[in-house]
């Protein structure tokens, strides 16, 4: 049973973001695209909390692990740095764990190693992942002051007894005066996370949760649907049947709300999970869907890097003890063969409402996704599974709660399967 949300008091003075355009539909559009080239990621693997749901790799900050953090960062720069000359970051992601959880001091440091070591566009996007309790005037100075322009903020959800299960230390109060508090330090573009379909959630609780995440005035909202983690106290409970999901019919009927809900403030789907007023993409994410370089730095980071893949050590022990050791920091490497290419294409770029663009791919790349996948799309348009659009091809709206099962039934029809 979750407890009824109590309603926080708002002035009319909440600042709006700035994007007010007509609604689009279909987006990510071409300027989205084309300002997605090249995307570095950070991973800063500490939290003041632990999350009843989270299988991030995360820990608590101590000033040990905080330098051997810092440390392996350095080497792992050293050692990717030279692979990186001559790009020019086009994004930069600083996410966790809690990357709101370094003090100035530290994250001065941390962004002086980086500027120090890659191009990044003096017009590149770079967000960091805040908690809302951990927002404060000094951070956001520091943020600011070091070409901070976008904030992700996670508040999951707004009701109380919900917060509590799901191990979040915020009250429900929080992410609105840590947003205002972002707004009023000169923060034009601000994201809020929610969570949906987690153990006991209801439509009626969602509702709440959605509508005083879209009162906050930002301009983006991901909302993802909870994964059973196993390892995890709540996956872990949900394993052992001592916590009952919702069923399928009421998960995809709390999507339905959250599409309908975005839709009618004028927040477009432009990934599954990724709702945005028009112009306000995720550029950072853009580049992942796009199937774009991206290089990765930290435990747990994965990259994709001039045609190769890798994964880093999962654990910060495992990832430093590696770099401390003169090893790569990468636990899996693969060179992307064309057809794993193709494949990878496929199933990033129809999370995209806008889908599949020919005109985003090389040429060679374009082709082995028509060899490889060429009678799967014309089969699954006979079904109504997908849809061609002047680029390319796209899954029709009403099947987008349901991408990975189409992704699947075309993988299962590929030249490649
Ligand atoms: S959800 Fe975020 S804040 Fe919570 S434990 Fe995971 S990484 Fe940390």
């Amino acid at each position: 049973m979750v407890e009824r949300a109590v309603q926080h008091p708002r002035g009319p003075d909440v600042p709006r973001h700035p994007l007010s355009d007509p609604l689009s539909p279909d987006g990510p559009g071409a300027d989205a695209r084309a300002r997605a080239r090249t995307a570095l990621y950070v991973h800063v693997p500490f939290c003041a909390v632990q999350c009843s749901y989270c299988h991030f790799s995360k820990g608590p900050l101590t000033s040990l692990a905080l330098e051997r953090w810092f440390t392996g960062l350095e080497r792992e720069v050293r050692l990717r740095e030279p692979l990186a000359r001559g790009a020019s970051f086009s994004s930069l992601f600083f996410g966790g764990g809690t990357p709101s959880v370094l003090s100035s001091r530290h994250f001065g440091r941390l962004m002086t190693l980086l500027r120090g070591s890659f191009a990044i566009a003096p017009d590149a996007e770079i967000t960091l992942e805040a908690n809302p309790e951990s927002v404060k005037p000094s951070l956001l100075d520091t943020w600011r002051a070091n070409g901070v322009n976008r904030l992700s903020m996670g508040a999951q959800s707004f009701e109380p007894a919900e917060l509590r299960a799901l191990g979040r230390i915020h009250d429900e109060h929080r992410p609105d005066a840590a947003v205002r508090l972002a707004r009023t330090h000169g923060f034009e573009r601000v994201s809020v996370d929610l969570m949906f379909a987690y153990p006991g959630h209801t439509s009626e609780a969602f509702a709440r949760s959605l509508t005083r995440a879209l009162e906050l005035g930002v301009e983006h909202l991901s909302c993802y649907c909870y994964i059973t983690e196993a390892g995890t106290p709540l996956g872990d409970a949900v394993l052992a049947g001592a916590q009952v999901l919702p069923d399928d019919d009421a998960q995809a009927a709390l999507y339905a709300a959250l599409e309908s809900t975005c839709a009618a403030a004028g927040f477009a789907p432009y990934e599954t999970s990724n709702f945005c007023r028009p112009g306000a993409e995720a550029r950072h994410n853009l580049t992942y869907w796009l199937r774009r370089d991206y290089l990765a730095l930290g435990p747990s980071a994965h990259g994709l890097w001039r045609g190769q893949r890798y994964a880093n050590h999962f654990a910060l022990a495992d990832w430093a003890g590696a770099l401390e050791q003169g090893e790569a920091p990468h636990a899996d490497h693969e060179i992307v063969t064309p057809g794993h290419a193709a494949d990878e294409i496929v199933l990033l770029g129809l999370r995209l409402a806008s889908g599949l663009w020919q005109g985003d791919h090389e040429g060679a790349l374009w082709q082995a996704v028509i060899e490889r996948y060429g009678d799967a799309f014309l089969a699954a348009q006979t079904q109504g599974r997908l849809e061609a659009t002047a680029q390319g091809w796209r899954i029709p709206a009403a099947h987008r709660f349901v991408a990975d099962d189409t992704i699947a039934w075309l993988a299962a029809r590929s030249s490649g399967s």
